[in-house]
């Protein structure tokens, strides 16, 4: 067969080839909207490469974006592994420590922001040590803007080759505790997982496909989207605002087959069409991943006639590791059994493999007998092996990466989620360091011990409750322990609820035992 390298520029040189007149639409912050297609997304992207090597930038330079869902993202995506340089996508959501840690930890050389950012770059300049460069995507009043910057090049350019293991993308992952870790993605894997992507047993992907993904370009590379859809040559609606109205509206008018989002997402789209007393938009399928999807949410698309794809997977995994569709007993399950099934994550697509191993003993690997559950581990070619600049590999020596998750693997293949052992909160999407929140809770005078566990809520999936032992004679209260961690901690991350209690369960080596402490409150509740 002949030579080929597994290289992303293949694949918009593709979608602007055979999909060149296919749309993709914009609907920017400030309400307006642009549309351009597959052939202008190369054009540009030949012309930001071009704009960047004029910069000074080289092969495995680091470009950041701190961006919405919109064109000019998508543009960056390809023109900037189209220079051979590696794009970092920001999440905004990050607080200060964070943001000027992950930028300066990738040496990030030119930053290109949305104008609604223009606080965060303010905030942060000066602590970024590394960017030369700021470019605004969608205003010049600061920065240059990215359509005259761009603007000044011909996009007489070729693709800058290279090995198909160089890095083209970088995510950082807050999802562990100390400092957030950098996960690189690289040219093949990028290209397997995106091919992956595209099979019926995970988007199901078609040329006649109409895509809104809501889940965020700047996280986990928002699931490969951008890259699957391209291959299949669909066409892609993006929103700034995630507003369920502006979502409602673009979905109808846009005819949009297909979406994707964490929980939260549809929770805010049922809770506006049942304010304006009208039915969901007729979507063909809901891709819904980063956190459990409740029952009650499946139920709800599945009678809308939507097909729910719940999908399981990290910004280490690329991220798709499973995803859930109709199976092959899908004919004889009733209504309440197909629901059952999908409330579970899934199962793996070709490329990856899972496996559960005793908590205790991970050299034992478990039964997949749908009964016992164990620590969840996860490779293959889309998944990480070192993170960035890391001195030791993050897998053990048979290639296997322990993903913190507890799971359960039936006969079939499904997966289902059962717990966590890494000590973080997801709250809508977003991840909460229930260590640093009890540190920050500790060094209250009246708190001799605090334990933060992430508790069920309707809304944002987890919330953190803070369980409380108070120092010998102290009444010190709830909301004088809150007081106390606001200006401690980003205020997203304060406690819902602060709890008191007479005792903190301790593991063997004297660790707290969050496992212990929920069992405790296993019929704890909080409210929307
Ligand atoms: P991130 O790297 O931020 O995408 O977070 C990955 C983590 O989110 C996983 O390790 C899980 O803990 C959680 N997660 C992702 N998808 C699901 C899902 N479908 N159900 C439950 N938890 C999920």
């Amino acid at each position: 067969m002949q030579e080929f390298t597994m290289r992303i520029t293949s694949v918009i040189d593709h979608a602007a080839r055979e999909s060149g007149p296919r749309e993709i639409v914009t609907r920017w912050a400030d309400g307006s909207e642009t549309r351009t297609d597959w052939s202008g997304i190369r054009r540009d992207a030949l012309k930001m490469a071009q704009a960047l090597e004029a910069l000074g930038l080289k092969k495995g330079d680091r470009v950041a974006s701190l961006a919405m869902n919109h064109s000019r993202h998508l543009v960056s995506w390809y023109g900037v592994a189209g220079m051979g340089g590696v794009l970092h996508t920001v999440n905004p959501r990050l607080f200060d420590d964070q943001l000027e840690y992950i930028v300066n930890h990738a040496e990030d050389k030119v930053l290109c922001y949305d104008a609604m950012f223009q606080p965060i770059v303010d905030r942060m300049k000066e602590r970024w040590t590394t960017v030369e460069h700021y470019i605004c995507y969608d205003s010049g009043e600061h920065s240059p803007a990215f359509e005259d910057w761009i603007g000044t090049q011909n996009g007489d350019y070729e693709w800058v080759a290279g090995e198909e293991t160089d890095p083209c993308m970088i995510c950082y992952t807050s999802g562990t505790t100390g400092n957030p870790k950098g996960v690189q993605y690289e040219h093949r894997s990028t290209l397997m997982h995106a091919i992956a992507g595209l099979q019926p047993a995970a988007f199901n992907f078609s040329s006649a496909s109409v895509m809104l993904p809501v889940v965020p370009m700047f996280h986990a590379a928002s699931w490969g989207l951008p890259y699957a859809g391209a291959m299949a040559g669909i066409k892609f609606v993006f929103s700034c605002v995630n507003d369920p109205a502006v979502l409602h509206e673009l979905m109808l008018r846009e005819k949009v087959t297909d979406s994707a989002g964490v929980p939260t997402v549809w929770l805010a789209h049922f809770q506006y069409c049942d304010k304006e007393g009208i039915d969901l938009p007729p979507l063909k399928a809901a891709t819904i991943g980063g956190s459990a999807c409740p029952r009650f949410m499946i139920e709800r698309l599945m009678k809308n006639g939507t097909r729910v794809q719940h999908a399981w997977g990290m910004t280490e995994t690329s991220p798709i590791g499973t995803v859930g569709g109709p199976t092959w007993d899908w004919e004889e399950l009733s209504f309440e059994e197909r629901v059952n099934k999908t409330a579970m994550q899934g199962r793996p697509i070709f490329g990856v493999e899972l496996r559960t191993v005793d908590l205790d003993d991970m050299a034992t690997e478990l039964p997949r007998d749908g009964k016992t559950s164990g620590a969840l581990q996860i490779r293959g070619p889309w998944i990480i092996k070192r993170y960035f600049k890391a001195e030791e590999d993050a897998v053990d020596a048979d290639g296997w990466f322990d993903t913190g998750d507890v799971g359960i693997i039936h006969p079939d293949g499904t997966l289902q989620l059962t717990d966590r052992t890494k000590d973080v909160i997801k709250s809508g999407g977003e991840w909460i360091s229930s260590v640093e929140l009890e540190n920050a809770a500790v060094g209250h005078a009246g708190v001799a011990e605090a334990a933060c566990v992430g508790m069920p809520h309707p809304k944002w999936d987890e919330r953190p409750v803070l369980f409380v032992v108070r120092a010998e004679g102290s009444n010190v209260t709830g909301d004088e322990i809150v007081e106390h961690l606001k200006p401690l901690i980003a205020k997203w991350w304060l406690p819902d609820a602060v709890e008191f209690v007479d005792d903190i369960p301790h593991t063997a080596t004297g660790k707290i035992s969050k496992k212990d402490l929920r069992d405790r409150f296993s019929d704890y509740k909080l409210e929307a």
